[in-house]
């Protein structure tokens, strides 16, 4: 089937280079395959690269990045812990039904959509459940297009003597994230947003902490395939390597070239293209009258929500983009759908060319949208 070159300006997936689907089209080895194993060692190392961290347990789980977040709570939590996690968006709301799922009491702790979480909060939460084990949030809420302020989260958790787990699938990549400057527990990713790989393997990130309280744990993890005990034989397993499951060896080949193209562009610079790149769309918006959703210190570069003007069909505008420009951008989630549009400026699609494009193709589809709705 003949598949369209979109230009990807959603919520993920990103736009994927020429490079990384070149080497996905590789021939297919065996997962357990010596030349696949020295692979697996390297997207290792680049991960370690990507997260800034030491952690050895840092690897790629075999799934979208809803299975890290479920791999992160089912491995820390047991039936009879409690859990506090943050909520700003969809995506803290889903970490809720995972912990709930494994047995857990949750305190949920919900914050208007737009804003970031509230450390003051999150702190006054802490101290009144101090036998809690983890404190969950999402660093980059892709749905709102709000970044919170990971670094203090995880303080505020360590010096309580809880474990800390983050969600930062948008973030990675496309703005600071610092494992071991934050002394974070457990922190996951996706490779579709700003890593630029295609969906299917979600990067994750174990503390020494986090694998002594999974190692001690009194029951079984619940989820056989998320077990990290026994994910590990295959991981972990320097010339020992035991079969757990099939790795998805292509998917692989395309993640250690994405990695290895963030490592040359190098980080900062990365995260420095991606603020560029916000702001000269934030300036193309503003050219065409339209506003951004967040205030500006709490905005996601890579992900930017659009207030729909109240004469403009929200709907309209995004199939015309797509029929008429070949340009995919975002609708609202949850409390915002029908509200604002969601603008990705993710890994290979923060690119000038794309931003202008986008401006450009946005300024005739609002004309032909209020010309339809006066006639
Ligand atoms: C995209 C996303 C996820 C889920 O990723 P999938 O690959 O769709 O499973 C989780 N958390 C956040 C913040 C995300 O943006």
């Amino acid at each position: 089937m003949l598949i369209p070159n979109r230009l990807l300006m959603g919520p993920g997936p990103s736009n994927v280079s020429s490079d990384v689907l070149s080497a996905l089209a590789q021939p297919t080895i065996g997962h357990l395959d010596p030349v696949f194993q020295t692979m697996m060692e390297e997207v290792k190392d680049l991960l370690r690269y990507a997260f800034r961290t030491k952690n050895a347990m840092t690897f790629p789980v075999s799934a979208p990045a809803s299975l890290a977040m479920e791999a992160a709570l089912v491995n820390l939590l047991e039936p009879g812990d409690t859990a506090i996690i943050a909520q700003n968006g969809v995506f803290g709301g889903r970490m809720a039904d995972i912990a709930e799922r494994a047995g857990a009491t949750v305190v949920l702790l919900s914050f208007e959509w737009g804003k970031p979480v509230c450390n003051e909060t999150v702190a006054h939460a802490v101290k009144a459940n101090p036998h809690a084990k983890l404190l969950a949030f999402v660093h980059a809420e892709t749905s709102t297009g709000v970044e919170s302020d990971a670094a203090d989260l995880c303080r505020i958790a360590r010096e309580a003597g809880m474990l800390s787990v983050v969600d930062t699938v948008t973030g990675l990549g496309g703005i600071p994230v610092a494992v071991d400057d934050w002394l974070a527990d457990v922190v996951y990713s996706g490779t579709q947003k700003c890593l630029s790989v295609p969906p299917g393997l979600a990067p994750i990130t174990f503390s020494d902490k986090a694998i002594d309280t999974i190692k001690s744990r009194k029951t079984k993890v619940q989820s056989w395939f998320c077990d990290l005990n026994l994910v590990l034989g295959y991981w972990s397993g320097e010339g020992g390597r035991s079969y757990h499951h099939t790795a998805p060896v292509n998917a692989i080949y395309g993640l250690y070239q994405g990695l290895a193209d963030l490592k040359a562009e190098g980080l900062e610079a990365s995260w420095a293209r991606h603020r560029a790149m916000h702001e000269r769309l934030a300036k193309g918006l503003d050219d065409l009258g339209l506003e951004l959703l967040v205030e500006a210190p709490h905005r996601l570069p890579q992900l930017n929500p659009v207030v729909v003007p109240a004469d403009v069909d929200e709907a309209f505008v995004r199939s015309r983009l797509l029929a008429d420009h070949d340009i995919e951008i975002g609708a609202g989630l949850g409390s915002l759908a029908g509200k604002v549009w969601r603008i990705g400026l993710m890994g290979q699609t923060a690119q000038a060319e794309n931003v202008d494009r986008l401006i450009a193709a946005l300024g005739s589809v609002l004309a032909e949208a209020r010309r339809r709705a006066v006639a």
